[in-house]
């Protein structure tokens, strides 16, 4: 018997639950024609919005619910810069299940703005890193961030780099500033190559942080699977995704070992919000990478096709693409 599968659904902020909503449209019409796919999908609270009614952007509620499911999908959701406020929703689930892999692809899809060909992916340490979260006042006007890099949050990042470039082109590059910060990214490559050990057939090789920032405009199709630290992999997959032919068609999954979130790589676009405008194609591709995670592998591809195919034959052209299509254009294909 197929098994049903526990998914809840955060639409988040801003343009959040408008491309949500696209997304869980083109997942009804796939269930239409792949019935393996058994999905039980609940809604929840997270996000700005719900700090008024709840007091927090992550409510015990939804934790409880994240917590009896077997993954989220997570529409984007605004962090409030104010120190006191709580923090990024998106950190928070990360570090509750321990989603060490974030993963990352920018693929040139036809039909679209992006600047080179490129088919890469940018698994970026999750967990640590800048993104600890630790910082603390020294005096008045001073401050301190902690950049936690450890052995085993490196090696696990690596190992599943390593796999992810088994099944691709077997190409894994390093990108760091061991040069500048020698400790922490010194412990981060020994931690590469010795998971490399168990994967002869990879090639390694390495770049510098600053060289992979222009690499990334000029030669893009040299690449294959990059693994970084969080804030490093949170700027080039940015980059990345915008060569590729922007945002809004850069997908997301952060994945651990037992648990797993998929959320598009873009924020809430405040100034969208409401205007049925955004593209929805990066929540539709996080869509479908939550369908092979799950291991519905052919539903997954039958995703990535409509969309290929919807590009390239300019069904729907929304604004970032030069069009005027609304977000829910896609639907009526
Ligand atoms: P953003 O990604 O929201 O917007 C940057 C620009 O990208 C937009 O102005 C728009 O031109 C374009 N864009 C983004 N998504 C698009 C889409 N689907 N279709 C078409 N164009 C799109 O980034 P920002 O302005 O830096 O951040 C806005 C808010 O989003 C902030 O509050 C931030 O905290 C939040 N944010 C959330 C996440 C997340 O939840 N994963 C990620 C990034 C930013």
């Amino acid at each position: 018997m197929t098994r049903r599968f526990k998914v809840v659904v955060l639409p988040g902020d801003g343009i959040g639950p408008e491309v949500t909503e696209a997304a869980l449209l083109v997942l009804d019409a796939v269930t239409e024609v792949r019935p393996e796919v058994q999905l039980k999908l609940i809604k929840a609270d997270a996000g700005l919005y719900a700090i008024e009614k709840y007091g927090t952007n992550l409510p015990q509620e939804t934790v409880e619910l994240l917590k009896e499911s077997d993954c989220v999908f997570k529409g984007p959701i605004t962090t409030l810069e104010d120190p006191k406020a709580p923090p990024s929703v998106a950190v928070q689930i990360r570090k509750m299940f321990n989603l060490y892999a974030n993963v990352r692809p920018a693929k040139s899809y036809p039909g679209t703005r992006a600047l080179k060909q490129m088919d890469m992916v940018i698994v970026r340490e999750n967990t640590e890193g800048l993104y600890s979260g630790i910082e603390f006042s020294v005096g008045e006007d001073a401050g301190v961030a902690l950049r936690v890099i450890t052995r085993k949050a490196c090696l696990k990042v690596a190992e599943f780099s390593f796999k992810l470039a088994m099944q691709r082109r077997k190409k894994l590059t390093f990108v760091h500033k061991a040069n500048i910060l020698r400790l922490t990214d010194n412990i981060f490559k020994k931690a590469v190559y010795d998971a490399g050990r168990h994967y002869p057939e990879v090639q390694i090789e390495e770049v510098h942080i600053d060289a992979m920032a222009r690499n990334l405009v000029r030669k893009p199709d040299e690449y294959d699977v990059v693994v970084t630290e969080n804030l490093f992999g949170d700027i080039l997959s940015d980059e990345a995704a915008e060569v590729a032919g922007g945002l809004g068609l850069a997908p997301a999954a952060n994945i651990g070992d037992n648990y797993a979130m998929f959320e598009p790589v873009h924020g809430t676009a405040p100034k969208m919000a409401g205007k049925r405008i955004a593209n929805p194609t990066a929540a539709i591709l996080s869509m479908k990478m939550m369908l092979e995670w799950l291991g519905f592998k052919e539903a997954a591809k039958l995703v990535e096709d409509a969309v290929v195919d919807a590009l390239r034959e300019g069904k729907v052209v929304t604004y970032d693409l030069g069009g005027n299509a609304k977000t829910d254009e896609w639907l009526k294909l």
